[in-house]
């Protein structure tokens, strides 16, 4: 099969993170309205929603998670099981790649829950260069690429989306067939593209107030 450029926001949350309200089926009705060959799912320390997904639309869905290291939020694609939480970045990119995944430092600049760059080390397989729910957008964005140019890593960019019209806000241009492993071994030789903007300030201000009804009714299917 020859390669084709997809368009793959690798930052998804759905409705099985504590703090998202996207169920499945809107997760697929964004992604292909937005136009996007596949999504990441990289729910917070689950992978429950990414495998309930799998299979299941014709996108191309990727499964991962976003685990809470001691470091910082570590996206990790291409894996089938949870990695446990709050141990060191190097032990955790050590279990991601012994469950088959890649490892890439989330939304490394933003602003509370981004990383020191001394603990962004080339054991990384990229760098989230581009999250459309960091802030301040533009300067988080350029200082993930001058920090993934440094290091010679991969950059890649998805939308952080935990609302379903937040979907697509990023994606990442991928060189390669539309398979998982194929995707994967694509973002680590660097065929990519990051693109996006920041999720606007309505939307972000929309879904805080779902998801406070989210909290009082708890209604995720
Ligand atoms: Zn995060
Ligand atoms: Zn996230």
């Amino acid at each position: 099969m020859r390669s084709l450029v997809l368009k793959i926001d690798l930052h998804v949350h759905t409705c099985y993170s504590s703090d998202g309200i996207t169920t499945l089926r809107e997760v697929v009705a964004y992604a292909k309205r937005r136009g996007l060959d596949g999504v990441a799912i990289t729910d917070h320390d689950t992978v429950d929603g990414a495998l309930k997904l799998l299979g299941k639309t014709e996108l191309t869905v990727i499964p991962g998670i976003e685990i809470t290291t001691l470091g910082g939020h570590m996206l990790a694609l291409n894996v089938d099981k949870p990695i446990p939480s709050n141990l060191s970045t190097s032990e955790t990119i050590q279990r991601v790649h012994e469950a088959g995944g890649i490892a890439a430092a989330a939304h490394p600049f933003t602003f509370f829950k981004g990383w020191r760059s001394s603990d962004i080390t080339l054991n990384f397989d990229a760098i989230e260069v581009i999250n459309s729910a960091a802030f301040p957008f533009s300067l988080s964005t350029h200082l993930g690429r001058k920090l993934a140019v440094r290091l010679n890593l991969p950059q890649i960019a998805g939308s952080d989306a935990h609302y379903g019209p937040e979907i697509g806000f990023a994606y990442t241009l991928i060189n390669a067939d539309p398979e998982v492993d194929e995707i994967v071994h694509a973002i680590k030789k660097g065929r990519t593209v990051p693109l996006g903007k920041a999720i606007p300030w309505r939307l972000r201000l929309k879904r805080a107030a779902l998801n406070f009804q989210k909290r009082r009714v708890n209604n995720c299917l």
